[in-house]
């Protein structure tokens, strides 16, 4: 299987971490969105949404709370900030590593385009 995220995952690329654990990874995307762009991933390869289990609540969950850990780190906690997951090809997703955007900095549209 050629998947950039597990790549990432092993280190044979590089990628800009701003923190890691056992479970995940949260890294800048490649291509920003917004003033602040990461990315939350977990360890695992999980091909997206579709494809998580219910064995994964836990780890989905883990990933919401890191996406929260890490906006307050960056100081977005206050001004405001999104967490989207693509699913399928037909709502953008790309990469299929499940993955969480985390997006703030400024202001945000509603809905998403
Ligand atoms: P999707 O379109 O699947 O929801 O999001 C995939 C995201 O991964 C995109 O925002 C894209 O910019 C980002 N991305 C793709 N390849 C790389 C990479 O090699 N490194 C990083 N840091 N981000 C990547
Ligand atoms: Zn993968």
């Amino acid at each position: 299987m050629n998947c950039i995220f597990c790549s990432i995952v092993e280190g044979k690329i590089p990628a800009k971490i701003v923190y890691q654990d056992t479970e995940v990874i949260a890294f800048h995307d490649v291509s920003p969105k917004a003033p602040t762009h990461l990315l939350v991933i977990p360890r695992e390869h999980i091909d997206s949404l579709n494809g998580a289990k219910a064995e994964n609540e836990t780890l989905l969950g883990h990933i919401l709370h890191v996406c929260s850990q890490v906006a307050k780190n960056l100081g977005l906690a206050e001004s405001g900030y999104r967490v989207v997951t693509n699913t399928g090809a037909g709502a953008g997703q790309s990469v299929f590593h499940i993955h969480f955007h985390l997006l703030g900095g400024r202001t945000l549209g509603w809905p998403p385009g």
